[in-house]
């Protein structure tokens, strides 16, 4: 019995490098990303609408 395969798909951890923005999933590019309290967005909405989801926790 073996386990080693060379291409078993693994789940990348999320939180090593944001690449994504918080609010809508999608990947953030270079030119375009909107940053605030060390987490990364698309844009001013996107912050807004994340800082919004994380008040409503509370
Ligand atoms: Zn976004």
């Amino acid at each position: 019995m073996t386990k080693a395969k060379p291409q078993a798909p693994q789940a990348k951890p999320t939180d090593e490098k944001q690449t994504n923005c918080l609010a809508c999933g999608k990947p953030i590019k270079k030119l375009k990303h909107y940053y605030r309290n060390g987490k990364f967005y698309c844009n001013k909405k996107c912050w807004r609408k994340a800082t919004l989801k994380k008040e409503e926790e509370k």
